[in-house]
C-alpha cells in the first residue's frame, strides 16, 4: 500500500501535457506527485510527428492561434533551458513549413491564409510552384504552389516530453510510473485526491491530464466533459542525401524532416478507435500521398510504423482549467493535434492557475527578454532592459520597424533570386512572434474577452471567485 502522504498538486497523466505542468508547478516550489499508469510519455506523445503548427494547423486567426503563437514563441527558451536542467535536447528545427497546394481549392485557401496571417503580422508567404521547389529542390511536380510559413518549426516530441519529466523530476516532482489512477475522491464539493492501484493518494489539488482518458476519470465523479480518441498512423524513412529541410505538409499528409536524415511521414485520422493496430491501408495512403509530394522518398530506407490515440473533446475545444463546482480540481486536456505545440503554455497556465498566482508572471519581462535575447542572437539586450521597465510606445514602434524591415528583407531576398528567404535557418525567423510584454498582454486581453479563465490571469479579476473552465477555439 503507497504511504499516504499529503502533496500540495497530484498531476493524473504523465504525457507532454502533464509533465509540462509538473515541471512548472515545481518551477514555482510547489510539492508535485506525477501519477502515471504506465511509463511517461508513451502514448500520444510519443506518436506525435513534433510540429509547432501554431500558423499551419489553424483556419482562422481566433483566439488559438494568438494562443498557439504565443506557445511556439516559448520553444527556443524552453529548449535552451531543457537542455541545461536535463542534457536532453529536443532537436528544436526552426527551418520552417511549407504548406502545399495539390489542386485549385487548396490554393484559393492558402492564398486566403497568406492575407489572413499577414493582417495579423504572422509570416506567411505563398509561393509559386517554382518558387516552392527553389526551397525544396526534392519536391514532386504535381503542387500548384505552397504557403510557406517560417516560423512554424518542429521539435522531437518523444525527446521533449522525455526532457519536460527528467527537469521536472530534478526539480523535485516525485514521478509515478505503472501506478493507475483509478478513481477521483471528493467530498462534498471538494477534492481529496485519488484512488491508484496502490492506494490512495492525498492532495489539495489534482490536476486530470490524462489525455485521451480523462473524461473517463472525470465521469466517475459525474463531470461530463466528452472526449474520444483519433487514432494516427504515422510511419518513418532514412533518406538519402540531399536531405529535406523544411517541413511538409498538406491535406491528409505531412513529412518532417529530423535529425540524422530521418523523415516522419503522418498521420491518418481515424476518429473514434482505441485500436492500436497499424494498418497496411492507413500506411499504403501515407506512403502514396508522401511519394506524391517528394518522388524520392520511394527510395528511402525503412525505419518503422507506429500508432497514437489524439485527445478530441466533442466540441473540438481542449478543456483547460478549473473544474466547476469542485474545489481543487482541474483538467488540462483535449489537445487533439496540438499537444506538442500547445504544452509550454498549458503548463504555464495551469501552473499560475493552481499555484495562484498574478497571472502577469506567465509572460513576464525577465521571460520576454530572455527569449527576446534567444532568438535575437543577444541583439535584444537594450529592449530587454527596456521591457523591464515597462514597454513604451516608442519600442512597439521600433519593433514594428524592425519587423518591417525584416519582410522587406524576404521580399528583396526573394526578387534577388537566390532562392533563399532571409531568416530562414537564422536566428531571426521567429522574431515575427516578439510583440514585447505590452503586447503580448493585449493579444491575451483581445483573444479571450469571454474567456474568463484567461482573461482573469491577466487582469487580475475574479480568479478563484468563478470557477470557470477555459474552452479554446479550436480550428480544424
Ligand atoms: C500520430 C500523431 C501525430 C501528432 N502530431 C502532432 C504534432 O505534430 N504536433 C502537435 O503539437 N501535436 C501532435 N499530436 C498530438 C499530441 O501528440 C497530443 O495532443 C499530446 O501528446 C497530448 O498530450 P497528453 O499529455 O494530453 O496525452 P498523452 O500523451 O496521451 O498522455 C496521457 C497520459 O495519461 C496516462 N493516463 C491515462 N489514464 C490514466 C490513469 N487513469 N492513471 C494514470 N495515468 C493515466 C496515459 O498512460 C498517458 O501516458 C499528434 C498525435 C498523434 C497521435
Amino acid at each position: 500500500m503507497y504511504n499516504k502522504q499529503m502533496h500540495e498538486v497530484i498531476v493524473v497523466g504523465g504525457g507532454v501535457i502533464g509533465c509540462s505542468i509538473a515541471y512548472e508547478l515545481a518551477k514555482k516550489g510547489q510539492r508535485v506527485i506525477l501519477l502515471e499508469r504506465g511509463r511517461i510519455g508513451q502514448e500520444a506523445t510519443q506518436a506525435a510527428a513534433g510540429m509547432l503548427g501554431a500558423q499551419s494547423e489553424m483556419e482562422d486567426v481566433g483566439p488559438l492561434f494568438q494562443w498557439s503563437r504565443i506557445s511556439r514563441s516559448l520553444f527556443p527558451r524552453l529548449s535552451e533551458e531543457l537542455k541545461e536542467v536535463t542534457g536532453i535536447d529536443m532537436g528544436l528545427n526552426r527551418e520552417g513549413l511549407l504548406h502545399i497546394a495539390l489542386n485549385d481549392e487548396q490554393r484559393h485557401e492558402l492564398i486566403r491564409r497568406e492575407r489572413l496571417h499577414s493582417s495579423v503580422r504572422a509570416r506567411a508567404e505563398w509561393l509559386s510552384a517554382k518558387e516552392a521547389a527553389q526551397l525544396e529542390p526534392q519536391l514532386g511536380e504535381d503542387l500548384l504552389g505552397a504557403l510557406y510559413l517560417p516560423d512554424d518549426g518542429q521539435v522531437d516530441a518523444p525527446l521533449l516530453g522525455q526532457a519536460l519529466a527528467k527537469a521536472a523530476s530534478i526539480r523535485g516532482v516525485e514521478l509515478r510510473e505503472y501506478m493507475q489512477v483509478l478513481g477521483l475522491l471528493t467530498e462534498g464539493e471538494k477534492v481529496l485526491g485519488v484512488m491508484t492501484s496502490d492506494g490512495p493518494i492525498y492532495g489539495n489539488q489534482v490536476i486530470v491530464a490524462a489525455g485521451t482518458w480523462s473524461s473517463q476519470l472525470l465521469s466517475g465523479i459525474g463531470v461530463e466533459l466528452p472526449m474520444y480518441p483519433v487514432k494516427g498512423e504515422c510511419f518513418s524513412v532514412l533518406e538519402r542525401s540531399p536531405r529535406l529541410r523544411k517541413t511538409l505538409f498538406t491535406h491528409g499528409c505531412y513529412i518532417v524532416p529530423k535529425a540524422g536524415g530521418r523523415l516522419v511521414v503522418g498521420a491518418t485520422m481515424v476518429p473514434g478507435s482505441y485500436d492500436r493496430k497499424v494498418t497496411v491501408a492507413g500506411l499504403a495512403q501515407l506512403m502514396e500521398r508522401a511519394a506524391g509530394l517528394v518522388p524520392s522518398i520511394a527510395e528511402a530506407e525503412w525505419e518503422k510504423a507506429w500508432t497514437g490515440l489524439r485527445p478530441q473533446t466533442a466540441d473540438g475545444l481542449p478543456y483547460i482549467g478549473a473544474i466547476p463546482g469542485i474545489e481543487g480540481l482541474y483538467a488540462a486536456t483535449g489537445h487533439y493535434r496540438n499537444g506538442i505545440l500547445l504544452s509550454p503554455i498549458t503548463g504555464r497556465v495551469m501552473a499560475d492557475l493552481v499555484s495562484g498566482g498574478s497571472g502577469a508572471e506567465i509572460f513576464s519581462s525577465d521571460e520576454q527578454a530572455a527569449q527576446k535575447e534567444t532568438i535575437l542572437g543577444g541583439s535584444g539586450g537594450r529592449d530587454g532592459a527596456e521591457s523591464r521597465h515597462g514597454s513604451t510606445g516608442d519600442r512597439a514602434e521600433a519593433e514594428s520597424r524592425h519587423e518591417g524591415s525584416e519582410d522587406r528583407a524576404v521580399m528583396e531576398s526573394r526578387h534577388g533570386g537566390t532562392g533563399e528567404r532571409v531568416g530562414a535557418g537564422s536566428g531571426h525567423e521567429w522574431s515575427g512572434d516578439q510583440a514585447g510584454t505590452e503586447a503580448t498582454m493585449e493579444v491575451w486581453k483581445a483573444f479571450c474577452p469571454s474567456r474568463r479563465l484567461v482573461t482573469d490571469q491577466l487582469l487580475g479579476e475574479k480568479r478563484h471567485s468563478e470557477k470557470e473552465l477555459i474552452t479554446i477555439e479550436i480550428a480544424h
